[in-house]
């Protein structure tokens, strides 16, 4: 193949794929970042650079998330490890960490729970920005532990423990003052599980029987066990679970429950607290 400048090998791809897939790809291969694609366009692509970079194009026409062809995600204010291992992050979920920082004043000393880290994003994120908090993260898959506590190191994260697991199966007698979670919700019969980027997820972290809900409520009846008196429980959900998450609250006897929506306006977490 001839050879091809910046802005000729991203006009190249644009024919096939999105415009800003294709900028991250090529930053990704040039290990560069926007303002350097953009100061030189005409810079001639190695033969090295541009094989690799055609060849990530062609993994995105089959499908390949983005993200998983560049190994990271941005989530929140941080950049995440990701790999096929875990979910990738999603805008969306930067709701929960609104909320849960809002629970927690800075300075304030607390124990805050992750059930399902996978990579990591939401206790990572909470644990930088509430560094006084103790933060435990769990995740039933050992390949996503490994993934999130890579993150950690990366991002130089101290008040953060991991534990492999089931949901509260390893933490017994442990109790938290805040519980966050984005578990697997999406309805293992819904037929996106087949489209787009849901294809290349791990299975585990997306899709959930009984609608959808079999984790959420397993989580919401168990969490009772292992809040303090006043602790919160937050759970972000699919864009159709909002009442039947604040039911199952309701069922367990939890109070100041309410559903809050994402910047696309869909009802997308939901929590309560729990006095005792
Ligand atoms: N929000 C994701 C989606 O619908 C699902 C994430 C999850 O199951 N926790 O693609």
């Amino acid at each position: 193949m001839q050879p091809l400048t910046i802005s000729q090998a991203l006009a190249t791809a644009c024919r096939d794929i999105d415009r800003i897939d294709a900028r991250l790809l090529l930053q990704h291969v040039l290990n560069a970042g926007h303002t350097f694609l953009l100061t030189y366009p005409d810079r001639i692509l190695t033969a090295q650079q541009l094989e690799a970079f055609l060849h990530l194009v062609q993994r995105r026409i089959d499908g390949a998330p983005v993200a998983y062809l560049t190994g990271e995600r941005d989530f929140y204010d941080l950049t995440f490890k990701v790999n096929e291992a875990v979910l990738i992050p999603r805008p969306e979920t930067e709701l929960l960490i609104e909320l849960a920082l809002q629970l927690i004043p800075s300075g304030r000393s607390c124990r805050i729970l992750d059930l399902g880290t996978g990579s990591g994003a939401i206790a990572i994120t909470l644990a930088k920005h509430r560094p006084q908090c103790e933060v435990t993260a769990v995740d039933l898959s050992p390949a996503a532990i490994a993934v999130a506590q890579w993150n950690a190191r990366n991002l130089q994260t101290h008040n953060l423990n991991f534990v492999t697991g089931s949901w509260f199966d390893e933490l017994s007698g442990e109790e938290f003052d805040l519980i966050v979670s984005n578990p697997p919700y999406v309805a293992d019969t819904d037929p996106h599980l087949q489209q787009g980027d849901l294809r290349f997820e791990p299975p585990m972290a997306l899709s959930a029987g009984d609608n959808g809900l079999s984790c959420i409520h397993c989580i919401i009846d168990k969490t009772p066990d292992h809040l303090v008196s006043s602790g919160w429980l937050l759970l972000e959900h699919g864009y159709d679970q909002a009442a039947a998450c604040r039911q199952l609250l309701q069922e367990k006897d939890f109070s100041n429950i309410c559903s809050h929506p994402d910047l696309a306006g869909i009802m997308r977490v939901s929590g309560g607290q729990l006095n005792f």
